[in-house]
């Protein structure tokens, strides 16, 4: 039987992107007769301005019934001033509520070859493989009330509600400790115990989630620390687990070090490992319409698609495999180029890629 993939470009870089990252997929599913059909659709301000809203129901209901959902990135200036409960971003958010995609992976990896486009010392970074494990549809973006109100003296006031339930905080927690244990064995929990509530039934949640996971060794960092840590040593991490706005944030963070965000994929997971796949990075509106942007983040997202959402260990290993062949080759997009490099565009990355997996 075919397995449906849905493809969402967005706005911005995200149609550039994402034709390199289906040329892959496309050559990827003849060459290994996956059996793949891909529908296309809109999400973010390319669906507002053709449904008024972020993300219409036929779409969600697309991606319900599709068996992966492989996503550009969505916003841009054009749909910054409109009404903050239709933005972009909202799409975004909606589309991985409705979707249960509560398992957010982050891979920080540095390719041998890009050690020179990190900003920190090589020997700092040279053989870099953090895994971020985000929680991706509780905390801070989720929690009500949130809103504007105003004070008794006529000033206004702006309030989030960062709330977390003991479920939501040991299914995220298992994830870490089972990506842990087919990697380094190692998980650190991030979290601000000591201030926030939240994050105190976090640790205690988590603390009860490791007895089951012996072989996995835990540690606990708070949220400032960590951030110190990632640019100070950072490969004394392995898997870290923490909540939706230290994951995100960390997770950018992490991204410099290998490079440029332009190299990172991620996976957001249900329960039972259906997914969406998207670059970490956005929609990057300073370059888009250039044919300047990287797509490796995005042709990466494919092969962990394979890989977490259709168990084709072999096919993404291939695709993987391309990516690096490709940077062997000395080929750079502007945002990992350093001296001596070959400096191209979307559009040759991508082909570079395709001939690469064509001739494995
Ligand atoms: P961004 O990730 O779009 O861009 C940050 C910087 O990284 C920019 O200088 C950009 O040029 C560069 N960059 C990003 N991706 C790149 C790539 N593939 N190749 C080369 N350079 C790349 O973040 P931002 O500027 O804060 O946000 C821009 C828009 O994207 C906003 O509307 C924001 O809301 C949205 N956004 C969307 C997502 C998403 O769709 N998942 C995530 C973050 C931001």
């Amino acid at each position: 039987m075919s397995k449906q993939i849905l493809i969402l470009p967005g706005d911005g870089i995200g149609p550039e992107i994402m034709a390199e990252a289906v040329k892959v997929l496309e050559l990827a599913n003849s060459k290994y007769s996956l059996g793949f059909e891909l529908s296309h659709d809109v999400i973010g301000g390319a669906a507002i301005d053709k449904h008024g809203v972020p993300l219409a129901d036929e779409t969600l209901d697309r991606a319900r019934a599709a068996d992966a959902v492989l996503l550009g990135a969505v916003g841009g200036p054009k749909w910054d001033k409109i009404d903050r409960d239709i933005r972009p971003e909202r799409g975004l958010l909606k589309i991985r509520a409705q979707l249960g995609l509560f398992g957010n992976l982050r891979p920080a990896i540095l390719y041998p070859q890009l050690a020179d486009a990190s900003s920190l010392k090589p020997e700092v970074v040279a053989g870099l493989d953090i895994l971020i494990v985000r929680e991706l549809t509780g905390g801070i973006y989720f929690g009500s009330p949130r809103g504007v109100r105003e004070l008794e003296n006529g000033e206004r006031q702006a309030y989030d509600t960062l709330p977390y339930s003991e479920s939501e905080i040991r299914r995220i927690a298992r994830v870490g400790f089972d990506m842990a244990r087919v990697r380094g064995k190692k998980v650190c929990s991030v979290d601000k115990a000591n201030v926030l509530a939240s994050s105190q039934l976090w640790r205690e949640i988590v603390e009860e989630v490791a007895k089951d996971y012996p072989d996995v060794e835990l540690s606990h960092m708070y949220v400032d620390n960590a951030a110190m840590q990632l640019v100070r040593a950072p490969k004394q991490f392995d898997v870290i687990v923490t909540d939706n706005l230290f994951g995100d944030i960390l997770s950018d963070q992490a991204s410099m070090l290998t490079g440029s965000i332009g190299m990172l994929p991620s996976a957001s997971l249900d329960t039972n490992n259906k997914g969406m796949y998207e670059p970490c990075h956005g929609s990057a509106p300073d370059i888009a319409g250039q044919g300047i942007a990287n797509p490796l983040a995005t042709i990466l997202s494919v092969s962990m698609m394979l890989r977490y959402s259709f168990n084709l260990g072999d096919a993404a290993d291939a695709i993987e495999k391309a990516v690096s062949l490709v940077l062997d080759q000395g080929l750079r997009t502007g945002d990992i180029w350093s001296q001596g490099c070959t400096k191209v565009g979307t559009q040759e990355m991508g082909d570079a890629v395709v001939a690469a997996l064509r001739n494995l």
